[in-house]
């Protein structure tokens, strides 16, 4: 299953190469029947009016879809403790899903995707912390997702999932980390900025707070969370619905729905690091 993967992406690499070198032809295109020499400097200048505004240029972005679909058939794998930032925790859940069985790992990737490609049109540059999402494949764990932006230090890091309130109301809440010494208190203040600005994007989007935990505001602090303990970065857990309430539940089964949650967070990272 892997060999082919590579390939396809070596293969899509080369695509990338090859529209990143016509581009400059096709900007020469038409000063050349203006002008006799339209040297590189006038490609240069015509260039920026010819493609979009790239806001998030030389900006670095981490995108982790939390869980994994495949994680309930690797149950001592995903049940095994690592590091979560002073204790340990285990490496990884299954998530939840809706009361028809649409998994939140699903969700939460397809919604990673969307975001992916909006950013990278803005001009950042994306990593995600998983490329599939696979009933054959499990992890990573949240300790590697937790240290996912720091050997290259990212601009932020942004967990996307979903929650799962049995008999709940539907709506949001945005997860930033609590000030723990040696763990967050490096990034603990800009993260609750993060977590602010996700939730102003969500309500401009439409988007219901949830009001079921964590007061109703939004916005939540939490220690206990690995993702959020072991990053050097800014990071924030988005729990985009809750996916036991019928009404999310329809939002986020829906292509139309995801590209709303994806187009709110794309949003929030351009306030963010604009
Ligand atoms: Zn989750």
């Amino acid at each position: 299953m892997r060999l082919p993967r590579v390939g396809l992406a070596v293969t899509t690499a080369a695509l990338v190469v090859a529209g990143s070198q016509s581009l400059p032809a096709r900007a020469h295109a038409p000063t050349a029947t203006s002008s006799v020499a339209a040297p590189a400097a006038a490609a240069s200048v015509a260039l920026p009016a010819r493609v979009a505004p790239q806001p998030l240029a030389g900006k670095y972005v981490v995108v982790d879809a939390g869980h994994q679909l495949g994680n309930h058939h690797f149950p001592r794998k995903t049940n095994a403790l690592v590091p979560a930032g002073g204790f340990k925790k285990a490496c990884n859940t299954t998530g939840t899903a809706t009361n028809r069985g649409f998994p939140e790992a699903t969700f939460n990737f397809r919604v990673a995707v969307l975001l992916k490609r909006r950013l990278e049109r803005a001009g950042a540059e994306v990593r995600m912390t998983r490329t599939a999402n696979s009933q054959k494949l499990w992890g990573p764990c949240v300790d590697r997702r937790g240290r996912a932006g720091n050997r290259r230090p990212a601009d932020l890091k942004i967990s996307i999932h979903a929650d799962g309130a049995y008999g709940a109301g539907p709506g949001f809440h945005v997860i930033a980390p609590t000030d723990r010494k040696k763990w967050t208190h490096d990034i603990f203040q800009p993260s609750r900025r993060l977590a602010k600005t996700v939730r102003s994007a969500f309500v401009a989007a439409g988007l219901p707070k949830a009001g079921y935990t964590a007061g109703g505001d939004g916005l939540d602090f939490r220690g206990d969370l690995a993702t959020l303990n072991l990053s050097n970065v800014p990071t924030v857990v988005v729990e985009c619905g809750n996916m036991r309430n019928a009404k999310d539940a329809r939002r986020m089964t829906t292509r139309k729905g995801r590209v709303g949650y994806a187009r709110a967070l794309a949003r929030a990272v351009k306030d963010y690091l604009g």
